[in-house]
């Protein structure tokens, strides 16, 4: 159902005003790892909106390594993220880490994220699928190709085609960076499925300085778009300040993809 042999033509994905693949301009996705105060969320929507993103994001159910790290605001999260998309006029997506989040999520969010690792959750895979929700599938941390199509093949299997593939980066045995970013995956990705498939630079890398050259190169690289953790004051961020963007970065990122988009 994914491969681009039973389905020659590019899917687009439409979530609200923003529409991702078959050649549509290239959808920004920023804003904080995580939803932390209605103030944080506001000006951090405030901040990307201002820059020209396309989308909104911020988690609620954050999968942290460890127990003792900030988790998230929970359902009181979603309903600033949607107060934040609405005042910003900003589609917003969020993740879902278990079935049993997913009213909720739907009632809030206009796209639902699985994360890299739950990317093999088949069955909120499936759950995911039937509530025909567009949904933002990102790569396992550890995930082949050919197991992340079959991923979204589950996701596909109960009909609904609204994925977007999202390569976050890789593990390898490479230190310097959180994760190491596989970008020939977008063009292999394009000539096997005919899913869009975005790049997350903030979670490939780890690192600030490398998220707006990697973003960069990943829409050289034929991505339908980028989805990059932006904060208004990194330092004090509860979860992933070292690889997010100040306002000021984003928007000198943004001024930057506009000249890129120009010659691409
Ligand atoms: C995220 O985007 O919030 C996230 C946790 O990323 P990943 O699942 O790629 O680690
Ligand atoms: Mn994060």
């Amino acid at each position: 159902l994914v491969s681009r042999d039973f389905h020659p033509e590019s899917t687009a994905v439409q979530v609200g005003s923003a529409v991702f693949g078959a050649d549509h301009p290239p959808v920004i996705i920023a804003g904080p790892c995580s939803i932390e105060t209605e103030e944080q969320m506001l000006e951090g929507a405030r901040i990307v909106k201002q820059a020209g993103a396309d989308m909104l994001r911020g988690g609620a159910f954050k999968p942290r390594t460890g127990p003792h790290s900030f988790q998230g605001l929970g359902i009181e999260g979603l309903k600033l993220l949607r107060a934040a998309g609405d005042a910003s006029g900003l589609p917003v997506v969020t993740e879902v880490m278990r079935i049993e989040q997913l009213p909720a999520i739907c009632e809030h969010a206009d796209m639902l994220q699985v994360g890299a690792r739950n990317m093999q959750n088949f069955d909120l895979l499936k759950e995911v699928g039937k509530t025909g929700f567009p949904v933002l599938l990102k790569r396992g941390m550890s995930a082949t190709l050919e197991e992340f199509l079959a991923a979204a093949e589950y996701i596909v299997a109960e009909g609904n085609n609204k994925v977007v593939l999202c390569e976050r980066g890789i593990r390898t045995f490479e230190k310097a960076t959180r994760n190491t970013l596989d970008l020939s995956v977008v063009p292999l990705i394009k000539q096997m499925s005919h899913l869009p498939i975005i790049v997350d630079p903030s979670h490939a890398t780890g690192k600030r300085f490398l998220v707006p050259i990697m973003g960069k190169a990943a829409l050289v690289a034929g991505a339908d778009g980028l989805m990059v953790e932006v904060h208004p004051d990194p330092a004090k961020a509860l979860c992933d300040g070292a690889q997010s963007l100040t306002g000021e970065d984003f928007t000198r990122l943004m001024a930057e993809l506009e000249s890129l988009k120009a010659v691409l």
